[in-house]
Parts: structure tokens; sequence; C-alpha cells
């Protein structure tokens, strides 16, 4: 593994893949803003997991819930109450923690926080004498939890305003749609609710880059099933998460199952995919066996009968759900560190080459005049391209540094167009990983490229 955060914070922002939020503003602590290399990277991603978890998965529907939902929603899910992380300050530098974290760290993993209470942390910290990772001492206030969801709130007039929340999962929009899936699409139990959108967390520890950040894309799949075929469904989908990252890519040997050792008192079991992110291994996914807690709590708390009918037997009853989750952005980082290579050329130059899944590479091929006069063909030939993929042109600097700027982003395809273009309609084709080079006509272009590409 050859990235470091700081190499991959680095090319991001120089290379158009992102740039840190509000930067002109000095900034806003731990949000990034996607740039034009980026957000093309990022919308692969997606397309990716929708392609393989929505349209390939049988019986499976996207829907697009909206971030502001009914208050209620989090009464029932548990968030109001319980959606928090343990919270203490430095008394020295008045820097913020997750106990969690700090015990995580003090014991190089040895010690697992997620089986302990507050007062066992509290203990362990004093006992331990844990430091503060910014100043070196050990003075903290007691722990405190600290809701993580983030309040505004709606109404014309400061009296009539109502709190709202944004949402921190986007779970929550499947479970309470459950029902106009299944009535509208006519879907018989098993069949799964797949989403893609926005949540925010009030994190207490937000950074290490777009690990973890306030505001972020999840990429959720809720499969409803009848209760005694769920442990069979959370395997597949333990099966089913793997191997989409090696799909996409991932050495097996990156990634890792982690059971949680503390289940949530509805959960029957949930795991998660460890990935070897440039902070050490780290949650890149979960997957879950949430039984029949949440419809079962959206029925009590909202009043709807929330059971399926099986239309052959007439059996009413609440589904189980498997729930898979995935942060859009946690995957863009660990996308990004999988693909991150070095590599020292013959003549002793080191090229920085991504070598990204062609499906998720922002730009399928640069297409690149050896000359500026070759400019006009050139540009036919690019534009012919963009018809079907992203592409990108360059005319600038030498053709050497230019096959560089694209091994940096990732383009699987370089196209040059050079004086036997002109007398033969063919152009070079060089791939990024092998940098071989092949002649082949203009016109196959396109069959070339996209035989190339398929996720
Ligand atoms: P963590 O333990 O890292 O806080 P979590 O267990 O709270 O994560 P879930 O609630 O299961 O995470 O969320 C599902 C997925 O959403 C995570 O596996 C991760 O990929 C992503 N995710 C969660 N929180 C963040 C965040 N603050 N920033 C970026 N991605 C996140």
């Amino acid at each position: 593994m050859k990235a470091t955060m700081d190499k991959l914070v680095n090319l991001c922002k120089g290379r158009g893949i992102i740039y840190p939020g509000s930067e002109i503003y000095g900034g806003m602590g731990n949000t990034w803003d996607y740039g034009p290399v980026g957000v093309e990277i990022k919308n692969n991603i997606k397309r990716a997991w929708w392609k393989r978890f929505v349209q390939e998965s049988d019986n499976s529907f996207g829907i697009d819930a909206a971030i502001l939902m009914n208050s209620r929603v989090w009464e029932a899910s548990g968030h109001t109450t319980s959606f928090s992380d343990p919270k203490m300050d430095c008394k020295c530098c008045k820097t913020r923690h997750r106990a969690d974290v700090l015990i995580e760290a003090h014991s190089k993993g040895t010690v697992n926080p997620d089986t302990m209470t507050n007062e066992e942390m509290q203990a362990y910290i004093t006992e331990h004498h844990v430091a503060c990772p910014k100043c070196g001492k050990s003075d903290f206030t007691p722990i405190r939890t600290f809701n993580l969801m983030f309040e505004t709130s709606r109404g014309v007039t400061e009296e009539g305003q109502n709190i709202v929340y944004l949402r921190p999962e986007t779970a929550q929009g499947e479970f309470v749609n459950f029902l106009n899936v299944q009535r509208t699409t006519r879907a018989k139990v098993p069949f799964g609710i797949g989403q893609i959108g926005k949540a925010f967390r009030n994190e207490i520890t937000p950074g290490n880059f777009i690990f973890r950040t306030i505001e972020f894309e999840q990429m959720e799949h809720q499969w409803f099933c009848k209760k005694g075929t769920d442990g069979e469904y959370y395997e597949k989908y333990k099966k089913a998460a793997l191997d989409f990252l090696l799909d996409l890519g991932f050495d097996r040997e990156h990634l890792r199952y982690k059971d949680h050792d503390k289940l949530a008192h509805y959960a029957k079991a949930a795991c998660d995919i460890q990935y070897l992110f440039p902070i050490g291994w780290s949650e890149l996914n979960g997957i879950h066996n949430r039984t029949d807690y949440d419809l079962s709590r959206h029925s009590e708390f909202s009043g709807k009968n929330m059971e399926y009918t099986d239309p052959v037997t007439g059996e009413k009853y609440i589904p189980y759900v498997i729930e898979y989750s995935i942060g859009a952005d946690r995957l863009m980082l660990a996308t990004l560190t999988e693909a991150y290579d070095e590599e020292t050329l013959e003549n002793g130059e080191t090229r920085v080459v991504m070598r990204f899944n062609p499906a998720i590479a922002a730009y399928k091929a640069a297409v690149l005049p050896l000359q500026k006069n070759l400019g006009d063909k050139a540009r036919e030939i690019y534009r012919n391209l963009t018809k079907s993929f992203m592409c990108t042109y360059d005319e600038a600097g030498s053709i050497g540094k230019r096959y560089r700027r694209q091994d940096e982003i990732g383009t699987p395809f370089c196209v040059t167009v050079d004086f036997e273009t002109q007398e033969n309609g063919t152009v070079t084709v060089r791939d990024r990983d092998s940098m071989q080079q092949i002649r082949i006509p203009a016109e196959e272009l396109e069959k070339y490229i996209a035989d190339r590409i398929k996720f």
C-alpha cells in the first residue's frame, strides 16, 4: 500500500478531485467539495453500487426520500434519545474527544470500548492516565453524551417554529416507505429497497480527510424478509458486500470482516467490513440483521399497520430487515487509497498512477493531439467520444507530461492523434497500467473503450 493520507489529500487538491470546503474563507472544518474529476469518480462509484444492488438485484427497487422527515420518525427510530457519542473535553487544551476513541488508541486496540458503559470508560481513562492526543495531559471533564443529529427549525414565525432534523442516516426513508413501495410495485417479500443520499452527523471527532465528515452520502439497501429466513439473507449480504468491493478491484488482503462485539438491543447480528485505510483498519461498511424492530416501531409510533400479507397463505407479519450500508465518501477514500501507486520508470523517474477500475475512472479517455496543428482532427475525435463517455482533451505541454497528468487521475486510455491519423485515420491508444500503445482506426475507438469499461 503506497498511499498516505497526505499524498492523497495533495493529489486530490492538485488534480481537481477534492478541495477543502469554503476554502477562500479559510475553510469550514471537515467539509470537502468534489471537483470536476472527483464528482465523476464519485458518481461512477454510486452508479456501480446502484447497478449491483438495485438494477441487477432481484426484486429490488430504488427510492429517493426527503432529507427532512417528520420528527416522530426519529423518536420511533430511537435517534432522538440515543443517537449519541460519549464526549469528553480536555480541561487543559479545551479539545473535544470521544471516550471510546481515546481508549481504543491508548490500548492499541486491545481493549474494546464498545462493550463498556460510560462509567467503565470513565474509570479506565482515569486509572490508565489516558492522555489527551493534543496536549498530552490527562485531565478530562466527565463523560457526557452528545446527540449527533443536526437540528434546524421550520415555520415562518418564531413561535410557530418546529424542530426538524437533518437525517443522520438514509435508512429511515426506506422503512417509512416500505408499504408504499410494496403496494405500488406489487412486490412479494422478500424484496429490497435501495437508496443513495446525503446524511448529516454532528460528529465529535470528524477528520481524516473524507473518512469521517459531518455531511456525507450513504448508499443503503434494506432487504425485507420473513423471520426464519433472515440468517440466510444476512450471510448472503455479507458476501454480496464483499464481492462488490472485490469486483471493483479491491485486494482481498486489504479487507476483513469484523463482527460487532456489542449488539444494539434490537439487532440479531451485525458485522462491518473493514478496509486497510492509511489510518489503519477501519469500518468501510456495515451489515446488520435489524429484526422487525424498525417496522414495528414505525407501526407503533405512526399508528399505521406495517404488516405484510402473504398473497398465497394470507399470513400477516412484520418482515425482518437485513441492512447493508456503506458511505459513498468513505468508499471514495478507500477507492483512492487502493488505486494509488507509485512506479519507478526505466529512466529513474517516478510516475504516480491511479489504477482505478476503468468503470470508476473519471474520464474513460483523454484525447491528445501530438501537436497543436492536429487539434481540429483531435477535437472531432474527442467530440464523437463524448457522446458515449466522459472524456477529456489536452493539448498543453509535452506528450510525456500529458500522459503523467492522465495517469495521476487514472484515465485508462490516452488517444493520441498524430500525422498518421491524417493519412490513414488511425490513432494510438496508450494503456494506463502497462503503458503499451497500439494503433487502431479512430472509428473503432468507441467499441474498443466500451468493451473495457464494463462493470
Ligand atoms: P462509525 O463507527 O465509523 O461512526 P457507524 O457505525 O456509525 O460508523 P453507520 O451508522 O453504520 O456507521 O453508517 C453506515 C456507513 O456510513 C458507515 O459504514 C460509513 O461508511 C458511513 N459513515 C458513517 N458515518 C460517517 C461519517 N461521519 N462520514 C463519512 N461516512 C460515514
